[in-house]
């Protein structure tokens, strides 16, 4: 992860596979920069006329040859001159059999060639930094190569397209003419009629935290989409969490995978329901290494209410319920974030009464008491009794998109830039109306500009080099 890119347009000439290593029906590797096609032509032999450039951007078989001038293997290769290419600067692809030796011959012949191996990521880099893509076309490439649904991917192609960057772009020009206006106001103070001008002003500030908010409300949804919903099962010891988690997830204890001594030693796995992507977390294995048991059983509940979508709070039906139980319940109380807009708890919790197959001991009012209002399903985790009702559940706990229009982010980093927009045209708003000197309107409306930019990537708020590490480091080699 510790990958340091060079974050100017640079001259080298870098190579990748771009296929998945290994073997395969065929491998592509990539060849970008300025010396692409030199480069290629000291590994790829045309079958046609010699001496003069390829045709570009069309297949043309050939030999190919390694370190020493050896046929290697018969392939293909495709020219593609900037700027129309991927990298926006001149490209070659060079199709062979998807052999990993002939891979490896290939790559110490490229090299020795005048390229050397780019970093993950690289290609894409490129693309950025030569202007063929913004930042958020950048990151969709990876959001579509990780995708996990179709929903994920379709919301990636559309980003990739370009539909997020232009509301993005669209806003942003929509805050840059309001700057230009208060600017005009700070040069030439006698020339501007002040209370129309303000009005308007304010106008095309409401208009644009309106589309900033839309991209927000979508948030939750398109990173649940993409990602998956996260939930979390919590509870005293011996309620059944483990039981449980496995009955969800239909396999037995011994194949689900176990990783110790990582900072939050919680089991992971996912799968599907509802037709979504559920990854359920069991904060049992915590408790039995560390040994406090109480005390743990709530901290866990508590961390747990910061990054999950949703809780599985689990009660022991078979027997009363117990001070451990009850002091579960206020934690996960006082750390729900925010209530959402109908008054909900966020993340929302489910109390889950296992055991429904032994007599019922627990006091069900007390149990709506603790509830609060949150849903109540009885299971039994032995017999499966319940459990398709509590999928059912587990699958509203993604919600609906309500507030979100077409185009969705699931990105944090969008997230925050949008936020930092939203809050600076806010304050730019309450500052117009308390007629505050058009200068510090100006300067929050300014930094809004500066929020979107960054988001776009044409301009940074943040540190650059620090997000475009952050950004590039996630992708794979070759892409
Ligand atoms: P955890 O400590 O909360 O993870 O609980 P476990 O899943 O380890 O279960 C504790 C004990 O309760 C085990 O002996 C389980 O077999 C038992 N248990 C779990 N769920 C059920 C259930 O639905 N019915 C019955 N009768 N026993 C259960």
């Amino acid at each position: 992860m510790s990958n340091q890119y060079i974050i100017e347009p640079s001259q080298d000439t870098i190579f990748a596979l771009s296929t998945p290593p290994g073997e395969g029906g065929i491998a592509v590797v990539r060849i970008s920069g300025e010396h692409a096609l030199s480069v290629a032509r000291g590994v790829f032999r045309t079958r046609g006329p010699r001496g003069q450039d390829p045709e570009p951007r069309k297949m043309h078989r050939g030999d190919i040859l390694g370190e020493d001038g050896e046929l290697l293997d018969d392939g293909i290769m495709v020219y593609m001159p900037g700027p129309r290419s991927y990298t926006g600067e001149d490209l070659v692809e060079i199709h062979i059999h998807g052999s990993p030796v002939l891979v490896e011959a290939l790559s110490e012949a490229i090299h020795k060639a005048g390229a050397r191996p780019a970093q993950p990521g690289e290609f894409t880099l490129r693309a950025y930094l030569r202007g063929k893509l913004n930042l958020t076309q950048a990151e969709a490439v990876i959001d579509l190569v990780r995708a996990q649904s179709r929903e994920g991917l379709r919301q990636a192609a559309r980003h990739l397209h370009g539909s997020l960057g232009e509301k993005i772009e669209e806003t942003r020009q929509r805050l840059i003419s309001v700057l230009a206006n208060l600017e005009a106001e700070i040069d030439f103070p006698e020339e501007i009629e002040e209370e129309g001008s303000r009005a308007e002003e304010r106008e095309a500030l409401r208009q644009a935290e309106r589309e900033i908010q839309v991209l927000l409300a979508g948030f939750r949804f398109g990173r649940i989409t993409q990602e998956g919903l996260r939930v979390a099962i919590v509870g005293r010891p011996n309620v059944g969490k483990s039981s449980l988690f496995n009955a969800l997830l239909g396999r037995r204890r011994a194949l689900v995978d176990r990783e110790p001594g990582t900072t939050r030693d919680v089991v992971e796995s996912a799968r599907e329901i509802g037709g979504k992507r559920v990854v359920l977390y069991d904060t049992a294995g915590q408790r039995e290494a560390a040994g406090h048991v109480e005390a743990e059983g709530m901290a866990i509940a508590e961390e747990f209410c910061q990054i999950a979508d949703g809780i599985l709070f689990v009660l022991d039906g078979s027997e009363e319920l117990g001070e451990e139980d009850r002091g579960i319940a206020d934690r996960l109380a006082r750390s729900s974030r925010s209530l959402g807009e109908g008054g909900e708890r966020t993340p929302p919790i489910v109390v889950v009464v296992n055991k429904s197959d032994l007599p019922l001991r627990i006091k069900e009012e007390e149990v709506e008491v603790i509830a609060a209002g949150s849903k109540v399903v009885r299971v039994s985790a032995l017999t499966s009794e319940g459990l398709d009702r509590l999928r059912e559940r587990i699958s509203f706990l993604a919600g609906g998109r309500e507030g979100a229009g077409e185009t969705w982010i699931s990105n944090l980093r969008h997230y925050r830039c949008l936020e930092g927009a939203a809050a600076e045209v806010r304050a730019g708003m309450r500052a117009s109306e308390r007629q505050t000197p058009v200068e510090f309107v100006a300067e929050h409306v300014r930094a809004a500009v500066g929020w979107l930019g960054e988001m776009l990537g044409n301009e940074f708020m943040s540190d650059r080099e620090e997000v475009l590490n952050e950004i590039f480091s996630r992708f794979c080699l070759g892409k």
